[in-house]
């Protein structure tokens, strides 16, 4: 029996989150008794895992898997967790670990929840308590079925090292001796995605326009932030669908997030509330998102975020 936990990576590096979940996966298999397996695809350093508990790395190198393809990566993983014997896989709630985590499920007939905030409660029976309700609420959900999928919702466990002396192992999985297609065409490179973002900084239709977002992406590049927006200004066009957020759009779970004209409704708070902080930038007094903000500047936007641009420049 073991813990196998997907470390997910990206050009190489491992994103942040795939720290959090080796060290949720080794939480849990602390609570079991058992061992932590990492499973990474293509990354450059495997064994910095070590310092996060994983005592097995499984790696797997094809060129290609670079791009993320649920499909194939499920086959993988699931293959991987038949191999050593783990009844607990553990996956990120990314967009991607949205949809590699039920498909891993169905493969092992495991039962499958997403969106985890804490260690389990209880492994008898396994209870784990998960963000609900668009994130308003928590729930404890038991999963009763031998074997478990779990999705780790980012933030929430956190990164906790502890150190050991770990080994690595190569795999070639059948999918790869099968021949690998990948599907998915449109990667955006070299910008920070709302997924992976520290810091993400939005805009709603306060902007008044498309011809008005070059300060937000100014801004965005200046903190190395990702940039977002209502779910009104992807409708209308001004931006594309990719960067809405909110409850029908992305989750965003950043340490920092910026809303700069954008009003406050409940679903676009729905969709930003696990930010740890969040600062608001409206003309409004009254806009309901002050309610919901760490910092706020009652100001226009047209003169709030040039001065703040200068600022950070000047820093
Ligand atoms: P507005 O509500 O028009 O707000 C614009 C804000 O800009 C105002 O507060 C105004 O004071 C301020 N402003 C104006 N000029 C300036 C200036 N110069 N400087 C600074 N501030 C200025 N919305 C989402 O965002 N995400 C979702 O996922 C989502 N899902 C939805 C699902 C359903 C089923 C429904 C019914 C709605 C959903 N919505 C969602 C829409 C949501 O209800 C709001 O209509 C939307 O969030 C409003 O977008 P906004 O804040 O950009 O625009």
């Amino acid at each position: 029996m073991s813990v196998l936990v997907f470390a997910e990576s990206s050009e190489g590096k491992f994103k942040k989150t795939a720290f959090e979940v080796v060290s949720y996966g080794k939480k849990v298999a602390e609570q079991l008794g058992t061992n932590v397996v990492a499973l990474t695809i293509n990354a450059n350093d495997s064994s910095e895992l070590y310092t996060y508990g994983a005592e097995k790395v499984v790696t797997v190198s094809n060129d290609a898997l670079n791009t993320f393809n649920a499909k194939q990566y499920a086959a993988i993983v699931t293959e991987v967790a038949k191999a050593q014997s783990a009844t607990v896989v553990v996956v990120d709630s990314s967009i991607d670990g949205l949809y590699l985590a039920p498909l891993v499920a169905v493969d092992l007939e495991a039962g499958c929840v997403s969106n985890v905030v804490a260690a389990p409660s209880s492994t008898s029976p396994f209870t784990v308590k998960r963000k609900t309700f668009s994130n308003k609420t928590f729930s404890n959900t038991v999963i009763s079925t031998d074997h478990k999928v779990i999705g780790v919702a980012k933030n929430s466990y956190g990164v906790h090292e502890n150190p050991v002396a770990g080994s690595t192992e190569a795999f070639e999985p059948a999918i790869a001796a099968s021949g690998v297609t990948s599907e998915k065409v449109e990667r955006v490179t070299g910008k920070v995605t709302i997924a992976d973002a520290d810091i993400v900084v939005s805009a709603g239709r306060g902007l008044k326009g498309p011809e008005n977002w070059g300060m937000i992406e100014e801004l965005a590049d200046v903190l190395g932030a990702a940039s977002a927006c209502s779910k009104p200004v992807s409708d209308l066009g001004w931006r594309p669908h990719s960067e809405h957020v909110g409850q029908t759009g992305k989750p965003v779970a950043a340490n920092l997030y910026i809303a700069i004209g954008i009003s406050g409704a409940i679903q676009h708070l729905a969709g930003i509330n696990a930010s740890k902080v969040k600062v608001v930038i409206n003309t409004d007094p009254e806009a309901p998102f002050f309610k919901a903000a760490d910092y706020g500047i009652v100001g226009d936007a047209f003169e709030v975020v040039p001065k703040l641009i200068e600022k950070l420049k000047a820093f």
